[in-house]
């Protein structure tokens, strides 16, 4: 890892303490304190009335008991969590994940990250992240149903369209919320549409939002790729993943002209010389909710799966890993670089370990951190706030049109960020500072709270 500023150790030194055993929060810590040294040179008055401290420091956190019933009658307990990070922007926004890997640490580290992210995207919207260690792996989709409103039961109290708005993240998708939303308005018994986001169309969802995040990881790293006179016409594209992110990055790709080789899920993954065939990947995510292994079943002659092992092992000029924190490992960096790869955008959140990061900027490929570079969901859902509190219902062109320009402006955020404090084309320093000093103004100006 690379250091940090001495004056800032004593702030990573109480965070390491307070939170014992998150490894994933230490690390989302180290990554953002990292970038904050050369702003506390320029800028001394961000590091007064422990600032920094605070921001490190979550608003609150809930923790609560999931009781439900599955299907042969058995009473199940999950875990559920709701971390509420930062409201200086605006209400608490981010997603839920449903994943056996779930704990405090996990949802801590994204909720984190989400704070800069929400503040990236220049919307009124704060930081917040929950869950569950709930698998929904194999359940039937009455046992999900029982599930999410279980877990409604408890989160209503804690959420609210002024409050606090939750979305999807892994294993939450439309399905998930729409049993949500609909538990959520018979507690309250109020059509607050603004509650969650992440909806269907039919109650109040907006156009784009299923494709925001991978769509918007693909206009970040298009822009990137101009900045050296070049974009996705043509490449050799790994996606890792195949669920909500994976698929619309890999669409968007597609019609830049580039070519997708490769995409995975836990199991393993399939490369395809000739192209994946989206449509096929969508049919077996999307609709039977099957396992990628199938794709080279069904597709037949070209392709082939490969269980385990790791989807970065396959040649690309860009990669984009779109599946879950530290998927791609200094192991698969140095596999890459030799391979050629000239450009890395992340659209899960953390996917590559600080390591990795490390030998792509060390090599000179461009590189778009997840907290830039996948900020096009979450401010889609922004989106989706304002179309509910205007009851107003946008076109696809109109929605996806205001997403390109947050995703360029973030993009050209990042870089003139990193521009000003002298690290040219380092887009993780640009996207810490300007999502960082974007909170803290906001915080400077409302005392210490
Ligand atoms: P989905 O649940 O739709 O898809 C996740 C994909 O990643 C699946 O293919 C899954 O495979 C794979 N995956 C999950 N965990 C692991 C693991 N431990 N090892 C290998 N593969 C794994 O989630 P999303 O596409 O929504 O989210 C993907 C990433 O993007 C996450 O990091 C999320 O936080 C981030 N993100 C999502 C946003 C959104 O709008 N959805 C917004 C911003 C960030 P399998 O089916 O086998 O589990």
């Amino acid at each position: 890892m690379n250091s940090i500023d001495e004056k800032l150790q004593p702030i990573l030194s109480t965070v390491l303490h307070r939170n014992a055993g998150e490894e994933e929060f230490h690390q989302a810590v180290h990554e953002v304190l990292e970038s904050l040294g050369r702003v506390i040179s320029k800028h001394p008055e961000y590091a007064d009335e422990a600032l920094i401290e605070r921001i490190c420091e979550p608003e609150r956190q809930i923790i609560f008991r999931v009781p439900w019933i599955d299907d042969r009658g058995d009473v199940q307990i999950n875990r559920g969590f709701r971390v509420q990070f930062n409201s200086a922007l605006g209400p608490y926004k981010g997603g839920l994940r449903f994943h056996p890997s779930v704990n405090v640490g996990i949802i801590k580290f994204l909720g984190f990250e989400q704070t800069f992210k929400n503040a990236l995207t220049g919307l009124p919207i704060g930081g917040g992240k929950g869950g569950s260690d709930f698998d929904p792996k194999g359940r039937s989709d009455r046992e999900i149903m029982r599930f999410c409103q279980s877990f409604m039961i408890e989160l209503h109290r804690h959420i609210g369209e002024y409050i606090d708005v939750p979305a999807g993240d892994i294993g939450v998708g439309g399905r998930e919320i729409g049993y949500m939303f609909g538990m959520y308005k018979r507690l309250t018994n109020r059509y607050e549409a603004g509650v969650l986001t992440g909806k269907g169309l039919s109650y109040g969802g907006s156009r784009a939002r299923t494709e925001a995040t991978g769509f918007g990881t693909t206009y970040f790293v298009q822009r990137m790729l101009g900045t050296r006179d070049t974009g996705f016409e043509g490449k050799r594209c790994v996606v890792s993943g195949s669920g909500n992110v994976a698929i619309y990055a890999m669409e968007k790709i597609l019609s830049y002209g580039g070519i997708v080789v490769a995409c995975s899920d836990s199991d393993g993954y399939v490369v395809d010389e000739a192209g994946i065939d989206l449509a096929l990947v969508k049919e077996i995510k999307e609709i039977r909710r099957g396992r990628i292994s199938e794709y080279a079943r069904l597709k037949g002659e070209g392709s082939h799966y490969i269980k385990g092992g790791s989807v970065w092992d396959v040649p690309c000029d860009v990669a984009m890993p779109s599946a879950t924190q530290n998927e791609l490992t200094g192991t698969d960096a140095r596999t890459l670089i030799k391979n050629g790869v000239i450009a890395v955008g992340e659209g899960a959140n953390m996917p590559c370990t600080p390591d990795a990061v490390h030998l792509f900027q060390k090599a000179g490929v461009l590189f778009a951190p997840g907290k830039a570079a996948n900020a096009g969901g979450v401010a889609t859902s922004a989106l989706e706030m304002q179309q509910n509190a205007s009851r107003d219902s946008w076109s696809f062109e109109k929605t996806e049109e205001r997403l390109a320009t947050i995703m360029h402006n973030i993009h050209d955020a990042c870089a003139a960020t990193a521009d000003e404090y002298g690290a040219p084309g380092n887009y993780v320093l640009g996207a810490n500072i300007t999502g960082f000093v974007r909170v803290a103004e906001a915080m400077r100006a409302m005392g210490v709270i």
